[in-house]
């Protein structure tokens, strides 16, 4: 199944809500973590209470990873977007997608040549990373290889004419696939909706791809997905190249660095 998806205003409402209530909700649970971590040097190493603190240290760290996603899933921050080599930026994160998807799982990695320069925040790359590949770990339990892959995608009029909701233009496109359960269609229809989950209660909050997708299209880029059941699934993500040079580390600084009077 291949589908181009479209974009939702529900979700832009609430983001803003659950952005709101996470942001306090975090604050909130740092309080409550500090003072379980306080309680805990305070007792000794055998008192029977040393077992409660500990279940609601978990407890609190549980419900922060949520509001973590809640918040980039709403996010809080604003993306500072830089000129990038999509593939400079991947191989820096392989260590710790790596580390992600677990020892069992082998992670292969197949940069295209001469990839075009795409301008987005290197954050939000490591976000759609992230969650392509835990949910591309989750599905191939056991069967394990996901692939990451980049290549430069001309999508011209000739292609669009057979791709219903195509667009045209020059993109890097970005692919993580996995060999993995694979998905149906009422899934596949879903995918994006955010707090749509397949997964048991405390696993998934739905968060994943509603946030991959806000990123993306705040990037003028689009997704694609395919994929079969029991065989695997494959997301594209196509950000569209852009003219401007490759930036270094630390440029913008340097550049605005203000010296003598
Ligand atoms: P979550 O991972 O918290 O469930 P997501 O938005 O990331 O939320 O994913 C939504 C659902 O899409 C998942 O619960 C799962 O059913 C399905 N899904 C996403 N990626 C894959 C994949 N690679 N293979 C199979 N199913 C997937």
């Amino acid at each position: 199944f291949e589908q181009q998806l479209i974009k939702s205003r529900k979700m832009e409402a609430i983001g803003t809500l659950a952005g709101g209530i996470a942001h306090d909700f975090n604050n909130m649970l740092g309080v409550i973590m500090g003072h379980a971590e306080l309680a805990t040097m305070q007792i000794t190493p055998s008192h029977p209470a040393r077992h409660d603190l500990r279940q609601i240290s978990e407890a609190a760290q549980r419900s922060a990873d949520l509001t973590g996603q809640l918040l980039a899933f709403a996010r809080r921050q604003p993306a500072r977007p830089k000129v990038l080599d999509l593939n400079d930026t991947i191989s820096g994160m392989l260590k710790m997608l790596r580390r992600l998807i677990g020892e069992d799982m082998d992670l292969s990695w197949m940069p295209g040549a001469n990839l075009w320069a795409v301008k987005i925040d290197p954050a939000q790359i490591d976000q759609i990373l992230t969650n392509l590949c835990v949910n591309a770990r989750d599905a191939a339990v056991g069967v394990g290889k996901i692939t990451i892959q980049t290549e430069n995608v001309v999508v011209d009029e000739q292609h669009c004419a057979t791709h219903a909701g195509c667009i045209q233009g020059r993109f890097a496109m970005l692919a993580v696939s996995d060999k993995g359960s694979g998905m149906d269609e009422a899934t596949i229809e879903n995918l994006f909706e955010p707090f749509f989950t397949t997964k048991e209660v405390g696993r998934g909050t739905g968060l994943g791809l509603a946030t991959v997708y806000g990123i993306v299209r705040q990037n003028n880029g689009h997704i694609s997905v395919q994929s079969e059941p029991g065989r695997g699934t494959t997301f594209r993500i196509y950000l569209p190249r852009t003219a401007s040079p490759v930036q270094e580390e630390g440029e913008p600084e340097r550049r605005a660095v203000a010296r003598g009077t």
